[in-house]
């Protein structure tokens, strides 16, 4: 039987491919390369489509024996989605209706979704557990949430059972280096902060440093992408199990500043990094970070790269290796 990952192009997608494939679970690839890359999918066999291409998920359907999804396509930047919401309830919201509704009528009973931190907003405490208030400050968490919601209701009505994570930052790039992150145009702090080390920008723009946190910069948790894919597996391998629908936050439970992420990237590359305060992006709340206890307790979640230096280099050893990211090798 094999699991259809959707999105398997994209950053977290392709490094999750790859570490199903390590557990030599057979693994099919839909995505519509809007922002993933075909070069990330190795070895598995791969289907260019839209989430509501129907005749492309049919096609899939006859071609494998598909028991199980993990969704991860969808738009995902905060700051865009608040500047155009429309485009982020189409994809998201409308592109997960179309997938669900065919995965419904072909029978699948299990479903791993891409959820985000987002959901939460401006939490109430902090780190944050799954069963705290959901009240987004951006229609990218709005979307995640909706769908989540979608996917309860699913459970009732059709038995589709589903696993939502929440992921925090996502980071860091497989340790052997063949695949990494690379979007355009980059919006992510890491990547920002790693191609102004390679002289690819001329600073860093440290979006606020008048909130509530210990240098007025962002708090946020970073996890390494490896660490999630391996949630991602052990997700879906319990599920199949208990037949039990969850939710589960993935971060490292530690929260690091703008300013301090800056600083752990100067010291892991050597470069002066130059980096100037500018107006805060919308849509940002002031602190997020993770208590992951359930997913460490109930799914067996060990997470094996979990210092920031560590999630950095690797993140550098990529871009130093893929000063153009994909773009190297078209
Ligand atoms: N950030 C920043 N400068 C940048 C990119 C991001 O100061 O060029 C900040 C951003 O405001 C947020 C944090 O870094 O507080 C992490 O942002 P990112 O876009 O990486 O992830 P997000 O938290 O939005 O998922």
């Amino acid at each position: 039987m094999a699991i259809l990952v959707t999105g398997g192009a994209g950053y977290i997608g392709s490094h999750t491919v790859m570490y199903l494939r390590e557990q030599n679970e057979e693994v099919v690839v839909l995505d519509n390369l809007t922002k993933g890359h075909e070069q990330a999918v190795v070895d598995v066999p791969f289907y260019k489509g839209d989430l509501t291409d129907g005749k492309v998920i049919d096609q899939i359907f006859e071609d494998h024996s598909i028991d199980s999804v993990i969704h991860f396509a969808a738009s995902s930047l905060v700051g865009e989605s608040v500047t155009n919401p429309l485009e982020y309830y189409r994809n998201n919201v409308a592109g997960s209706h179309a997938l669900v509704s065919k995965l419904v009528e072909h029978g699948v009973k299990h479903i791993v979704f891409s959820s985000t931190a987002a959901t939460y907003g401006n939490p109430e405490r902090t780190p944050i557990e799954e069963s705290d208030v959901t009240a987004p400050t951006n229609p990218y968490g709005e979307t995640k949430l909706a769908i989540e919601k979608m996917l309860r209701w699913c459970d009732d009505a059709y038995g589709l059972k589903s696993v939502s994570l929440r992921y925090f930052n996502a980071a860091g790039a497989d340790p052997e280096g063949r695949i990494g992150e690379d979007h355009d145009p980059e919006s992510h702090l890491i990547p920002i902060v790693l191609q102004a080390a390679l002289g690819q920008r001329e600073q860093v723009s440290i979006f606020g440093d008048d909130y509530d946190t210990k240098d007025g910069t962002c708090v946020r948790d970073y996890i390494h992408v490896l660490d999630l894919a391996q949630a991602h597996y052990l997700a879906l391998k319990k599920m199949k199990e208990t037949n039990e629908s969850g939710v589960y936050n993935l971060g490292n439970g530690k929260g690091f500043t703008v300013k301090e992420v800056i600083e752990t990237c100067r010291s892991v590359t050597g470069k002066t990094i130059e980096a100037e305060v500018a107006p805060r992006r919308a849509g940002d709340p002031a602190t997020l970070i993770a208590s992951s206890s359930k997913a460490i307790n109930e799914l067996g979640w060990n997470p094996v790269y979990p210092e920031l230096s560590q999630i950095v280099a690797h993140a550098w050893s990529w871009h130093q290796n893929n000063p153009k990211g994909y773009g190297d090798n078209e």
